[in-house]
């Protein structure tokens, strides 16, 4: 238990420690940096032991949550859906690729596809014609770059026109099960604001505190969980404070009118 407890320290002390030892008050004692590491860690054990609570909770409501709801039949089809989805909602990308993955099978037809029948296609998704300019660079991107394979790291993914660490982490941790970050799209912000797990508004910023509060073999779940709940219970406008699995540990349960 205490080497569990040390190696979990050690693991915290490599997060953003500094910037958040800069926004506490000095204390008096000439040992200060030492009293204000101690707070650091014991604030961020706690949070992160709720936020854990929090987060297996929201699992048991959701057993059957294991992957996105995008549907795809290998990474590349699952890059294109998840750039689709921008401002989208996944049943609609879904009944779009339906079509569109049975007219296009590799990034051959993708790199030579006539750009309006193209966005003639994906045009339900909304923003179709920089879609489809993002579809096309990214099949010729991988054909002349990465020898037609889904690249496998972040830094790779989003060298790719129009993705950026969202759809990179989509891609990563469904296709391959690479937990490299923590996909944040609207739910996953609107979700982590209101459960406490950030005070960020900055997307980047708010995955670094996820991937600082939950271990790492868990931020694939992270992401559908949050979604998952996003969806049916902590819906944006109203949400259903009345009825959710973990309205006794959620700061902003029940303040909303
Ligand atoms: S208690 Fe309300 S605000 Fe908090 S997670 Fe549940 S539905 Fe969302």
């Amino acid at each position: 238990m205490k080497e569990k407890r040390q190696k979990k320290l050690e693991k915290i002390k490599a997060t953003n420690i500094e910037e958040y030892l800069r926004q506490l008050p000095e204390p008096p004692e000439e040992h200060a940096h030492e009293l204000k590491m101690e707070k650091y860690l014991k604030d961020l054990i706690e949070k992160q032991d709720k936020s854990i609570k929090i987060l297996s909770l929201i699992k048991k409501e959701y057993p059957e949550v294991r992957k996105t709801a995008l549907k795809h039949h290998n990474p590349f089809e699952l890059l294109i859906a998840t750039i689709l989805s921008a401002q989208c909602t996944d049943k609609m990308v879904n009944k779009v690729t339906k079509v569109l993955f049975e007219k296009y099978k590799t990034p051959e037809d993708y790199a030579k596809a006539n750009l309006k029948e193209l966005q003639a296609i994906i045009r339900p998704t909304g923003f179709y014609r920089n879609k489809a300019k993002f579809i096309k660079a990214a099949a010729e991107k991988l054909i002349k770059d990465f020898n037609y394979k889904v690249p496998r790291t972040i830094k790779e993914l989003t060298s790719f026109l129009g993705v950026a660490r969202k759809t990179a982490n989509v891609v990563l941790s469904n296709a391959f099960g690479i937990n490299e970050g923590v996909a944040v799209d609207t739910h996953v912000m609107r979700l982590s604001e209101r459960l406490g797990f950030t005070e960020e508004k900055n997307r980047d910023k708010m995955e670094k505190d996820l991937m600082t509060l939950f271990p790492k073999e868990r931020w694939f779940e992270v992401s559908n969980l949050l979604i998952a709940h996003g969806r049916r219970v902590c819906i944006a406008r109203h949400p259903k404070c009345n009825i959710c699995i973990v309205n006794n540990l959620c700061p902003s349960a029940f303040t909303f009118d």
